[in-house]
């Protein structure tokens, strides 16, 4: 009998990878450290994207051979704000992305997985923490990227509302959903992480002075940390790193559920048809990342006055997934901007990121923000 493949972490890379493995036909052991399937999330509102790739995000999914048996939505249109409190609507044809939810409870992305994962006889043991596995899908190890959220039930009506500000979201955004009845509120940061419920309160009365909105008594907050880096090898031993553990990660907006289900998808494949994994994800993924690199170079560069025209530029367009299609997109000078921006930005020194050598971004390039005093709430 041939020994089950060992996957440590229960998160949508480790469950892309089981449910693909499974469907093969191989034994498969998914060991998971918390109780249950995301832990790390509060229910809130998150978006799978869907400009940076061609194929749509419903024929991915049926690709991969994941079933949408989670909440699922289109998003199609937004309002988003400058630092000057300027709003602009965005539409889009096409979803720029879909809606789906995180954490332990029916619905969201991770028990719809795990509920998959079972059906296909995964073996799916919790509180069990591994130190190695055929596939490691552990999430991030190192913060470089920081997000506070607050999610909580409301009878308000639905918005998708985006603020860019670097001085009260620096390097990051911060974001209001309400739809179907859940709002999650969020404040993400690439700089400055110590200072992130300054950030966050500030932000929040901000969106609040916009246009108020009810937060009632009883809210669930979360605190999470996002990986970036780039390497030539997400593998090490007979270990194969995918999701957030092995660096994957769109680095314009911090975004990496796609990257996760993908790079687990991948890893399944080199697996099941005993190909490289290292070929099969920088065909599908190397490039991205490093113009993903260069976006968020020239996000923080632009300043505040540069997120202005982004906001500008997004609300011109007639159609905002084309817009930001174009920001995915490898032009030739991204391609030539990529090692001077590495060089610029590199970290020396120890960190904590896996597997092995890498490319990963220094704290000392951390934009400057001033203290922002009291909040303002009216
Ligand atoms: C607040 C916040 C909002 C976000 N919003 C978005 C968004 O809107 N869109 C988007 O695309 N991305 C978003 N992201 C990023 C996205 O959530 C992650 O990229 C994605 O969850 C990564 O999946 P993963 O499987 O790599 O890791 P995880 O989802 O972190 O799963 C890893 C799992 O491994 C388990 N584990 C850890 N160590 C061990 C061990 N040694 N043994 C066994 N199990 C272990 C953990 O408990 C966890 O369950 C957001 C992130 C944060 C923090």
């Amino acid at each position: 009998m041939t020994r089950p493949i060992l996957i440590a972490g229960a998160g949508p890379s480790g469950l892309a990878a089981a449910i693909a493995l499974a469907r093969s036909g191989r034994a498969v052991e998914v060991h998971e450290a918390k109780p249950d399937v995301g832990r790390r999330f509060i229910g809130d509102l998150q978006i799978i994207e869907a400009a940076s790739e061609r194929e749509p995000v419903p024929e991915f999914l049926d690709r991969i051979g994941i079933e949408r048996n989670f909440y699922f939505r289109p998003a199609t249109s937004a309002t988003f704000y400058d630092h000057r409190g300027k709003s602009r609507a965005i539409r889009s044809d096409a979803p720029f992305g879909y809606f789906i939810r995180r954490g332990a409870e029916e619905t969201t992305l991770d028990r719809g997985l795990l509920a998959q994962a079972q059906k296909l006889g995964v073996n799916v043991i919790f509180n069990s923490r591994l130190s190695e596995g055929d596939i490691v899908a552990t999430g991030p190890a190192s913060p470089d990227g920081l997000a506070r959220e607050m999610t909580w039930r409301t009878n308000d009506p639905e918005r998708v509302e985006v603020f860019f500000d670097h001085t009260l979201a620096p390097g990051g955004y911060s974001y209001l959903f309400i739809l179907d009845g859940i709002a999650t509120f969020g404040c993400a940061i690439v700089a400055h992480f110590k200072r992130i419920d300054e950030f966050f309160e500030h932000s929040l009365a901000s969106a609040q002075k916009r246009h108020a909105f009810t937060i009632p008594s009883e809210t669930r907050t979360g605190y999470s940390y996002m990986n970036f880096h780039l390497k030539t090898r997400a593998t090490s031993g007979r270990s194969l790193f995918v999701g957030e553990a092995g660096g994957f990660q769109d680095y314009l907006f911090g975004l990496g559920i796609r990257y996760a289900l993908t790079s687990g998808n991948l890893a399944a494949r080199s697996i099941i048809e005993g190909r490289d994994f290292d070929e099969l994800w920088q065909a599908e993924l190397g490039a991205k990342q490093e113009t993903s690199l260069v976006n968020r170079f020239l996000y923080e560069a632009g300043g505040n006055r540069g997120l202005s025209m982004f906001v500008w530029q997004a609300a011109r367009a007639s159609d905002f997934h084309r817009y930001l299609s174009g920001w995915h997109k490898r032009a030739w000078w991204k391609a030539m901007l990529t090692p001077i921006v590495q060089r610029v930005w590199r970290h020396r020194g120890r960190c904590l990121h896996k597997p092995g050598e890498h490319w990963c971004r220094s704290r000392d390039t951390e934009m400057k923000v001033p203290p922002l005093g009291p909040v303002q709430t009216s």
